[in-house]
């Protein structure tokens, strides 16, 4: 079970690895794509239709165009939780009842409510989310990043809301991460080519700024001795580009995430990578690993 913010958040973090696991000749082939909100106030990157009547049904369309990402992935199962999008970090949306954010905040428990349903109903052995900043510190990927890791604890608790269903104890948590040498290679490579991307300094940012800018790029990324776990997704690469592409109303055709070739991405790595932040297996996990469900087989 994979636990994400908005439609296209899972398939630019881990896409390939879900791509990996949903084919067919997987034996792990029920996977379960867990969105938290319809993403209704992200930005539209597609001039002609940057309008008021596209912003006013983007929810709606985003729902369609992660049901063709996740066709493209052989991902079957998707749900959504419904709760409103909370806009970037500091937008008016961060204050709308209505909002993922405000939600946790003022009813913690009733806000993971719906995800422990889904987890004691579907019996996931592995979740996977974000790391505590969310990636990059939007507040719906770090209130995804929470109830995922309270989900975790309150799905395995038979007294907590035996209404819910019953216990579930999931096997392995992991949080999906880029590490720092990955960052540096890809900035490296889309320099080469005059491109920016949103690992790519500001310019003429007064020193402060700039400052602050640098601690935020820092959190975007781990150290490498901090992945436990390396998905290889080659051969998963076109179907998850194709999924990208099918998130057209939010990723750039021209963009860093579809400037470079499958080839190019590869060749910087052909690994999604996570850290194995919490388990209940009988034995500790052999580390590094190659596959979510190790010591589960
Ligand atoms: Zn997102």
């Amino acid at each position: 079970m994979a636990v994400h913010a908005h439609p296209d958040d899972e398939t630019i973090s881990m896409g390939g690895t879900l791509a990996r696991y949903a084919a067919p000749a997987s034996t792990d082939s029920d996977v379960i794509v867990v969105t938290s909100t319809r993403g209704e106030l992200g930005e539209i990157v597609i001039p002609e239709r940057d309008t008021p009547e596209e912003h006013a049904r983007l929810g709606e369309t985003r729902m369609g165009e992660i049901a063709a990402a996740m066709a493209a992935l052989g991902v079957q199962h998707f749900e959504n939780l419904g709760y409103r999008d909370s806009g970037m970090d500091g937008d008016a949306g961060n204050d709308d009842p209505r909002s993922f954010h405000q939600h946790l905040l003022t009813d913690p428990d009733g806000t993971v409510a719906p995800l422990v349903r889904l987890v004691r109903t579907h019996q996931p052995h592995v979740i996977a989310t974000y790391d505590d900043f969310g990636g990059y510190g939007h507040p719906d990927h770090i209130a995804a990043a929470k109830i995922a890791r309270r989900a975790w604890e309150l799905a395995a608790d038979a007294a907590w809301r035996p209404d819910l269903g019953a216990a579930w104890s999931a096997k392995k948590l992991y949080e999906v991460r880029i590490p720092d040498s990955i960052r540096d290679k890809t900035l490296a490579l889309l320099e080469s080519r005059g491109m920016e991307s949103w690992w790519s300094e500001p310019k003429d940012a007064p020193p402060e700024e700039l400052e602050k800018w640098r601690a935020w790029r820092a959190k975007m990324a781990c150290s490498d001795d901090l992945i436990t776990t390396k998905i290889e997704i080659a051969a998963q690469m076109p179907a998850k580009r194709r999924a990208i592409e099918a998130h057209a109303t939010q990723i750039r055709r021209d963009g860093p995430l579809l400037a470079l070739s499958i080839d190019d991405v590869i060749a910087i790595s052909p690994y999604e990578q996570f850290r194995l932040i919490a388990h209940r297996l009988d034995a500790e996990p052999t580390l590094p690993e190659s596959d979510l469900f190790a010591g589960l087989r």
